[in-house]
């Protein structure tokens, strides 16, 4: 049942609306403006009443449409960040953020729902706030326009809030032309999506399976590439650790070049 092809595409196609309310959710908050902040393991690690809301909703409406979703999970996996971009959500970079909805089938990501609830928030009072982005393996990813950073450019997107000096080691060895800090997995391959950077570089523990999944669909289904920092593909069945230890490296091109430049002290620190 979990390999028809229909599962998949009812899956999908409630996970687009299902991230979309899970959105409308983290700008209520934010609106009515008690944020309901805890920190979890320390002062960057934040969660929020948004978190704990668009979580709820997310579980509760896939159990309501896919009872036997816990079953079917030993070959289909869903991941979820309810709200990617947390720190920067409560220091109102509201961009930053994301609702991240991820398919894994035996292991490997192959569909991915990422709605970004403040896109166009700058744009002025007649833009359309928000949209979402989804794509799958083998179709194709859909809900923004393709762009590639000009040729011969190496701009790096890596944390804003989570910086270290293997992260930073790490990105001075690609000797880029510019370094973009900004907060959230999803938010970054955005970026690269839109030809605003052209590799997310993060050389540290700490970006879960959740972080990945999904953001790593929308990149391989328009041909890019995400690893760990050693150039292992990341596996999303039931069992696997959460945490992705070995940190990121993702291109939409030329990831051969950004591979090749992490120094040798920065991989011997990172076990996958
Ligand atoms: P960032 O690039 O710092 O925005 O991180 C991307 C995702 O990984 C976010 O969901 C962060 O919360 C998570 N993350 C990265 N580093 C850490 C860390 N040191 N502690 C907790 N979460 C982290
Ligand atoms: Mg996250
Ligand atoms: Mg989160």
């Amino acid at each position: 049942m979990a390999s028809s092809p229909t599962v998949l595409m009812r899956l999908v196609a409630s996970a687009y609306s299902i991230a979309q309310k899970a959105g409308t959710i983290v700008r209520r908050v934010i609106a009515e403006g008690d944020l309901g902040i805890v920190e979890k393991t320390c002062a960057t690690d934040l969660q929020t009443k948004a978190d704990r809301l668009a979580q709820m909703s997310i579980c509760s409406s896939l159990a309501r449409k896919f009872p036997k979703l816990t079953i079917i999970g030993e070959e289909l996996v869903v991941w979820v960040d309810p709200l990617d971009g947390t720190k920067e959500y409560t220091e109102g970079l509201l961009d930053n953020v994301t609702v991240l909805i991820g398919i894994a089938y035996e292991g490997k990501a192959i569909a991915g729902v990422i709605n970004q609830p403040y896109y166009n928030y700058q744009a002025g009072p007649d833009a359309v706030l928000g949209r979402t982005i989804w794509g799958v393996l083998g179709l194709g990813a859909f809900g923004f326009q393709l762009k590639e950073v000009p040729a011969g450019k190496h701009i790096i997107t890596t944390t804003r809030s989570h910086n270290n000096k293997l992260v930073t080691d790490c990105v001075t060895a690609m000797n880029p032309d510019d370094v973009l800090r900004v907060g959230g997995a999803g938010n970054k391959i955005i970026q690269l999506i839109e030809g605003k950077a052209s590799a997310y570089v993060f050389a540290s523990p700490g970006c879960k399976k959740w972080d990945t999944c999904a953001p790593e669909v929308i990149l391989h289904a328009v041909g890019g590439k995400l690893t760990d920092i050693h150039g292992n593909a990341l596996q999303y069945n039931k069992e696997v650790k959460h945490m992705n230890s070995a940190g990121v490296l993702a291109t939409l091109r030329n990831y051969d070049y950004y591979a090749s430049r992490v120094p040798e002290s920065v991989k011997n620190a990172l076990v996958p």
